[in-house]
Protein backbone atom coordinates (compact mmCIF):
# COMPACT_ATOMS: atom_id res chain seq x y z
CA UNK A 1 0.00 0.00 0.00
CA UNK A 2 1.49 3.25 -1.27
CA UNK A 3 1.70 5.94 1.57
CA UNK A 4 0.09 8.38 -0.17
CA UNK A 5 -2.67 7.87 -3.23
CA UNK A 6 -4.66 10.16 -5.18
CA UNK A 7 -7.26 7.99 -7.25
CA UNK A 8 -9.25 10.26 -9.95
CA UNK A 9 -9.06 13.25 -7.93
CA UNK A 10 -10.98 16.08 -9.72
CA UNK A 11 -11.27 19.71 -7.79
CA UNK A 12 -12.88 23.25 -8.49
CA UNK A 13 -12.43 25.91 -6.39
CA UNK A 14 -15.38 27.21 -4.34
CA UNK A 15 -15.42 30.23 -7.29
CA UNK A 16 -16.36 27.29 -9.93
CA UNK A 17 -13.00 27.54 -11.33
CA UNK A 18 -12.03 23.80 -12.49
CA UNK A 19 -8.61 23.00 -11.71
CA UNK A 20 -7.98 19.24 -11.52
CA UNK A 21 -9.03 16.40 -14.15
CA UNK A 22 -8.67 12.88 -13.22
CA UNK A 23 -5.39 12.97 -11.26
CA UNK A 24 -3.78 9.49 -9.89
CA UNK A 25 -0.59 9.31 -8.75
CA UNK A 26 0.89 7.62 -5.78
CA UNK A 27 3.62 8.16 -3.55
CA UNK A 28 5.33 4.43 -2.28
CA UNK A 29 6.78 5.39 1.66
CA UNK A 30 10.20 6.49 0.80
CA UNK A 31 10.22 7.52 -2.65
CA UNK A 32 10.85 10.66 -4.13
CA UNK A 33 8.23 12.11 -6.60
CA UNK A 34 7.74 15.04 -8.57
CA UNK A 35 5.01 16.91 -9.92
CA UNK A 36 5.82 19.31 -13.07
CA UNK A 37 3.61 21.13 -15.82
CA UNK A 38 3.44 24.75 -17.01
CA UNK A 39 2.16 27.72 -14.21
CA UNK A 40 -1.75 27.14 -13.80
CA UNK A 41 -1.59 23.47 -14.16
CA UNK A 42 -2.80 22.81 -10.87
CA UNK A 43 0.12 21.34 -9.35
CA UNK A 44 0.36 23.69 -6.12
CA UNK A 45 -3.56 22.64 -5.91
CA UNK A 46 -2.52 19.05 -5.82
CA UNK A 47 -0.57 19.91 -2.65
CA UNK A 48 -3.38 22.18 -1.47
CA UNK A 49 -5.31 18.79 -1.27
CA UNK A 50 -3.42 16.82 0.43
CA UNK A 51 -2.81 19.41 3.41
CA UNK A 52 -7.04 19.17 3.22
CA UNK A 53 -7.31 22.50 2.34
CA UNK A 54 -10.52 22.07 0.32
CA UNK A 55 -12.46 19.04 -0.12
CA UNK A 56 -12.65 17.61 -3.59
CA UNK A 57 -14.77 17.79 -5.90
CA UNK A 58 -14.69 14.08 -7.32
CA UNK A 59 -11.84 10.77 -6.67
CA UNK A 60 -10.04 9.41 -2.97
CA UNK A 61 -6.80 10.74 -1.51
CA UNK A 62 -5.84 7.57 0.76
CA UNK A 63 -3.20 7.59 2.99
CA UNK A 64 -1.30 4.62 3.99
CA UNK A 65 -4.53 2.56 2.30
CA UNK A 66 -7.29 4.76 4.31
CA UNK A 67 -9.57 7.47 2.64
CA UNK A 68 -8.12 10.18 4.85
CA UNK A 69 -12.09 11.68 4.92
CA UNK A 70 -11.75 9.26 7.48
CA UNK A 71 -8.79 10.43 9.47
CA UNK A 72 -8.46 13.08 12.11
CA UNK A 73 -7.06 16.05 10.02
CA UNK A 74 -4.37 16.87 12.93
CA UNK A 75 -3.12 13.02 12.84
CA UNK A 76 -3.07 13.19 9.40
CA UNK A 77 -0.91 16.98 8.73
CA UNK A 78 1.68 15.59 12.24
CA UNK A 79 2.93 13.44 9.34
CA UNK A 80 2.90 15.98 6.57
CA UNK A 81 5.69 18.55 6.41
CA UNK A 82 4.28 21.03 4.18
CA UNK A 83 6.34 23.85 2.82
CA UNK A 84 4.81 26.28 1.22
CA UNK A 85 6.07 28.36 -2.02
CA UNK A 86 7.51 31.70 -0.66
CA UNK A 87 8.14 29.23 2.36
CA UNK A 88 7.84 32.35 5.24
CA UNK A 89 11.07 32.92 7.68
CA UNK A 90 9.71 34.13 11.01
CA UNK A 91 11.54 37.06 12.91
CA UNK A 92 13.35 36.19 14.97
CA UNK A 93 16.80 33.96 14.78
CA UNK A 94 17.81 30.50 13.02
CA UNK A 95 16.97 29.07 16.49
CA UNK A 96 13.90 30.29 17.28
CA UNK A 97 12.58 29.47 13.36
CA UNK A 98 13.81 25.57 14.01
CA UNK A 99 12.27 25.56 17.28
CA UNK A 100 9.33 26.03 16.44
CA UNK A 101 8.89 22.60 14.85
CA UNK A 102 10.40 21.17 17.38
CA UNK A 103 10.21 22.81 20.52
CA UNK A 104 12.68 20.74 23.08
CA UNK A 105 14.86 19.76 20.42
CA UNK A 106 18.84 19.89 21.18
CA UNK A 107 21.40 21.98 19.53
CA UNK A 108 23.41 19.17 18.47
CA UNK A 109 20.06 18.18 16.50
CA UNK A 110 19.60 21.65 14.96
CA UNK A 111 23.22 21.33 14.00
CA UNK A 112 22.48 17.99 12.42
CA UNK A 113 19.62 19.58 10.37
CA UNK A 114 21.21 23.07 9.50
CA UNK A 115 23.98 20.37 7.60
CA UNK A 116 21.44 18.16 5.99
CA UNK A 117 20.34 21.44 4.03
CA UNK A 118 23.53 22.80 3.98
CA UNK A 119 22.97 25.93 5.92
CA UNK A 120 26.03 25.42 8.07
CA UNK A 121 28.18 27.98 6.86
CA UNK A 122 25.67 30.86 7.22
CA UNK A 123 25.37 30.15 11.22
CA UNK A 124 29.25 30.05 11.41
CA UNK A 125 29.97 33.03 10.00
CA UNK A 126 28.38 34.37 12.61
CA UNK A 127 29.50 34.93 16.35
CA UNK A 128 26.17 34.58 17.49
CA UNK A 129 25.89 30.83 15.47
CA UNK A 130 22.28 29.68 16.24
CA UNK A 131 21.10 32.90 17.36
CA UNK A 132 21.79 35.00 14.18
CA UNK A 133 18.91 36.82 13.45
CA UNK A 134 16.89 36.64 10.40
CA UNK A 135 13.63 38.24 10.00
CA UNK A 136 14.98 41.99 10.76
CA UNK A 137 16.91 44.52 8.89
CA UNK A 138 20.20 43.60 8.11
CA UNK A 139 19.11 40.25 7.19
CA UNK A 140 21.96 37.83 6.48
CA UNK A 141 19.99 35.07 5.01
CA UNK A 142 19.46 35.20 0.89
CA UNK A 143 16.64 34.16 -0.75
CA UNK A 144 17.53 30.76 -1.32
CA UNK A 145 19.11 30.35 2.52
CA UNK A 146 15.34 30.92 3.76
CA UNK A 147 13.90 28.21 1.50
CA UNK A 148 16.54 26.03 2.84
CA UNK A 149 15.85 26.96 6.77
CA UNK A 150 12.11 26.64 5.69
CA UNK A 151 12.78 22.94 4.95
CA UNK A 152 15.45 22.05 7.86
CA UNK A 153 11.98 23.51 10.02
CA UNK A 154 9.71 21.19 8.46
CA UNK A 155 12.43 18.34 8.82
CA UNK A 156 12.84 19.12 12.22
CA UNK A 157 9.44 17.78 12.69
CA UNK A 158 10.04 14.44 11.07
CA UNK A 159 7.45 14.03 8.44
CA UNK A 160 6.82 10.75 6.73
CA UNK A 161 5.87 13.11 3.85
CA UNK A 162 7.34 16.07 2.45
CA UNK A 163 5.24 18.46 0.29
CA UNK A 164 7.68 20.95 -1.41
CA UNK A 165 5.97 24.04 -3.28
CA UNK A 166 8.84 25.15 -6.19
CA UNK A 167 11.51 24.75 -3.24
CA UNK A 168 14.13 26.51 -5.97
CA UNK A 169 11.49 28.76 -8.01
CA UNK A 170 13.32 31.57 -6.74
CA UNK A 171 16.56 30.33 -6.90
CA UNK A 172 20.05 30.28 -8.80
CA UNK A 173 21.50 27.98 -10.29
CA UNK A 174 24.43 27.28 -7.37
CA UNK A 175 21.30 27.49 -4.68
CA UNK A 176 19.64 25.01 -6.97
CA UNK A 177 22.04 22.76 -6.96
CA UNK A 178 22.47 23.06 -3.16
CA UNK A 179 18.61 22.51 -3.17
CA UNK A 180 19.05 19.01 -5.07
CA UNK A 181 21.64 17.87 -2.56
CA UNK A 182 19.30 19.14 0.43
CA UNK A 183 16.39 16.87 -1.28
CA UNK A 184 18.64 14.03 -1.66
CA UNK A 185 19.38 13.59 1.83
CA UNK A 186 15.90 14.58 3.46
CA UNK A 187 14.72 11.64 1.48
CA UNK A 188 17.30 9.50 2.57
CA UNK A 189 14.07 8.50 5.36
CA UNK A 190 11.29 9.88 4.26
CA UNK A 191 8.92 10.09 0.94
CA UNK A 192 9.08 13.65 -0.89
CA UNK A 193 6.53 15.20 -3.36
CA UNK A 194 7.49 18.07 -4.67
CA UNK A 195 6.52 20.93 -7.15
CA UNK A 196 8.69 21.94 -9.76
CA UNK A 197 8.28 24.02 -12.96
CA UNK A 198 11.99 23.04 -13.74
CA UNK A 199 12.83 19.42 -14.45
CA UNK A 200 16.10 20.38 -13.65
CA UNK A 201 15.45 20.22 -10.40
CA UNK A 202 14.07 16.95 -10.27
CA UNK A 203 15.74 14.89 -12.20
CA UNK A 204 16.71 12.34 -10.19
CA UNK A 205 12.92 11.81 -9.02
CA UNK A 206 11.57 8.04 -8.88
CA UNK A 207 8.75 9.10 -10.78
CA UNK A 208 8.23 12.03 -12.47
CA UNK A 209 4.24 12.88 -12.87
CA UNK A 210 3.62 16.05 -15.70
CA UNK A 211 0.50 18.08 -15.01
CA UNK A 212 -1.02 19.96 -17.76
CA UNK A 213 -4.30 22.02 -17.47
CA UNK A 214 -5.33 19.85 -14.34
CA UNK A 215 -4.71 16.71 -16.06
CA UNK A 216 -1.94 14.10 -16.25
CA UNK A 217 -0.27 14.26 -19.42
CA UNK A 218 2.72 11.88 -18.65
CA UNK A 219 4.77 10.07 -15.73
CA UNK A 220 7.67 7.85 -15.83
CA UNK A 221 11.51 8.51 -14.40
CA UNK A 222 13.20 10.98 -16.55
CA UNK A 223 14.55 8.65 -18.77
CA UNK A 224 11.76 7.56 -19.69
CA UNK A 225 10.19 10.58 -20.15
CA UNK A 226 12.56 11.86 -22.37
CA UNK A 227 13.46 8.66 -24.47
CA UNK A 228 16.31 7.28 -23.21
CA UNK A 229 15.89 4.71 -20.74
P1 LIG B 1 0.37 25.58 -10.56
O1 LIG B 1 0.83 25.29 -9.17
O2 LIG B 1 0.54 24.42 -11.49
O3 LIG B 1 0.95 26.84 -11.13
P2 LIG B 1 -2.16 26.17 -9.28
O4 LIG B 1 -2.58 24.91 -8.61
O5 LIG B 1 -1.55 27.24 -8.47
O6 LIG B 1 -1.22 25.79 -10.51
O7 LIG B 1 -3.40 26.81 -10.03
C1 LIG B 1 -4.20 26.07 -10.94
C2 LIG B 1 -5.35 26.95 -11.38
O8 LIG B 1 -6.19 27.21 -10.27
C3 LIG B 1 -4.93 28.29 -11.96
O9 LIG B 1 -5.79 28.58 -13.03
C4 LIG B 1 -5.19 29.22 -10.81
O10 LIG B 1 -5.47 30.50 -11.29
C5 LIG B 1 -6.38 28.61 -10.13
N1 LIG B 1 -6.42 28.91 -8.69
C6 LIG B 1 -5.40 28.73 -7.81
N2 LIG B 1 -5.78 29.05 -6.57
C7 LIG B 1 -7.08 29.46 -6.66
C8 LIG B 1 -8.06 29.90 -5.73
N3 LIG B 1 -7.77 30.00 -4.42
N4 LIG B 1 -9.29 30.20 -6.19
C9 LIG B 1 -9.58 30.07 -7.50
N5 LIG B 1 -8.72 29.64 -8.43
C10 LIG B 1 -7.48 29.35 -8.03
P1 LIG C 1 21.49 33.88 -3.31
O1 LIG C 1 22.11 33.65 -4.63
O2 LIG C 1 21.26 32.63 -2.53
O3 LIG C 1 20.28 34.76 -3.32
P2 LIG C 1 23.09 36.10 -2.31
O4 LIG C 1 23.89 36.45 -3.51
O5 LIG C 1 21.97 36.96 -1.88
O6 LIG C 1 22.63 34.58 -2.41
O7 LIG C 1 24.06 35.92 -1.06
C1 LIG C 1 25.19 35.11 -1.18
C2 LIG C 1 25.79 34.93 0.21
O8 LIG C 1 26.13 36.19 0.77
C3 LIG C 1 24.81 34.27 1.16
O9 LIG C 1 25.53 33.30 1.90
C4 LIG C 1 24.36 35.37 2.09
O10 LIG C 1 24.17 34.88 3.39
C5 LIG C 1 25.52 36.31 2.05
N1 LIG C 1 25.04 37.69 2.20
C6 LIG C 1 24.00 38.23 1.54
N2 LIG C 1 23.85 39.52 1.92
C7 LIG C 1 24.82 39.76 2.84
C8 LIG C 1 25.21 40.90 3.61
N3 LIG C 1 24.55 42.06 3.52
N4 LIG C 1 26.24 40.77 4.45
C9 LIG C 1 26.90 39.62 4.56
N5 LIG C 1 26.60 38.51 3.85
C10 LIG C 1 25.58 38.58 3.01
Amino acid sequence: VPLLELDDVSFAYPDGTEVLRGVSLTVPAGSRVALVGPSGAGKSTVLALVEGFYPLSGGTIRWAGTDVRELPRAALRAQLGYVEQEAPVLAGTVRENLLLAAPHAADDELWAVLADVGLTGVVQRSPRGLDVPVGDEGVLLSGGERQRLAIARSLLARPALLLLDEPTASLDARNEGLLRETLAAAAADRALLVVAHRLSTVLDSDQIVVLDAGRVVARGTHGELVGTS
